[in-house]
């Protein structure tokens, strides 16, 4: 399935729905949003895909799309259900090894695993290296690719944390941060954070320690956007800035997806060389509160110094 999301090439949607975890991030959830209007059509009568005939609040597994990865012939960077939670209690841990077992047989593709139940995440990571999880059963049988399948995922078990999984976790505010960032720490190999939608200022070294920025503790890939939609709530250019700031003297690659941009007349923005206008991320935040904000996913009309789209 292709994705709106600007740093993905695939939403592997191989589950889909979820409850609210708690998080400010869940309030005005994308996810559950798109699915209940479609919901809402399938009870009218209109001619809709069969997992649109539950609301979103039931989590469901889609056989069908459990083997896409192995199909793809391109490398991609994939979102691992990202219109739902992997790590949500109603996941069966059987599909649950079948998805990461999918993941290990198709290693041409980067993945990025998303959950706002961090310290789920990370028990079910750890298990695999305890070597508690059934991923050699769940290749040969829920992906019928049998004896030759079992042994390519235990010869990948070998060798994990495989470079190609990315765990990662959303953060929307440092008390988020606070309480994920160091369980994340503790997750096998490569880790990663969304900071979607960004609610508040984040300071890595509060939440990961003053050694964050050393290699073994530091995130591969850090993600920051303002909230979308018609609900959004605000977001000051100048937390998004700060964290920019801190990923560049860390080394950690990061990708602005979308920053607030004040709402004046078109014509008058433009006319603006808004990059040096409003080159201070105070100013800048004192225009979107004086004229209405909306949100831009364009580096165009953004300050040079947000333009940093980079990827591990
Ligand atoms: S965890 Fe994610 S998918 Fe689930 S309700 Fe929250 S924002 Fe939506």
């Amino acid at each position: 399935m292709s994705t709106g999301i600007n740093y993905l090439d695939e939403n592997w949607s191989v589950i889909t729905g979820c409850t609210h975890a708690g998080s400010p991030g869940c309030d005005n959830c994308y996810a559950r949003v798109s699915h209940e209007r479609r919901h809402k059509a399938f009870l009218a009568g209109k001619k809709m895909p069969p997992q649109y005939a539950h609301p979103f609040s039931k989590v469901q597994f889609h056989p069908d799309r459990l083997d896409a990865p192995l199909h793809w012939r391109k490398p991609r960077n994939v979102g691992v259900v990202f219109g739902g939670d992997l790590f949500h209690g109603d996941v069966n841990e059987n599909r649950r090894d079948a998805i990461f077992a999918a993941m290990l047989l198709a290693p041409e593709h980067k993945y990025f695993l998303l959950t706002k139940r961090a310290g789920d995440m990370a028990r079910y990571a750890n298990n695999i290296i305890a070597g508690e999880r059934g991923l050699a059963s769940a290749a040969a049988y829920e992906l019928g690719r049998g004896i030759l399948g079992a042994l390519v995922i235990k010869s990948a078990l070998l060798g994990w944390p495989p470079e190609h999984v990315y765990h990662g976790a959303t953060c929307c505010t440092q008390p988020e941060l606070d309480r994920n960032g160091p369980t994340m720490r503790g997750v096998p190999g490569k880790w990663w954070l969304s900071l979607e939608p960004l609610l508040g200022p984040v300071c890595f070294e509060d939440a990961l320690g003053t050694d964050w920025q050393e290699s073994q503790w530091r995130p591969s890939f850090v993600v920051v956007g303002s909230e979308s939609g018609p609900n959004r709530r605000p977001c000051k250019l100048e937390w998004i800035l700060s964290i920019v700031e801190q990923c560049k003297a860390a080394g950690v690659p990061c990708w602005v997806k979308q920053i607030p941009v004040p709402k004046v007349r078109d014509a008058e923005w433009f006319e603006l060389d808004y990059s040096k206008h409003y080159f201070n991320a105070a100013q800048w935040d004192k225009a979107c509160r004086q004229h209405g904000w909306r949100v831009s996913h364009d580096m165009a009309e953004w300050p040079e110094a947000l333009r940093v789209r980079s990827m591990p």
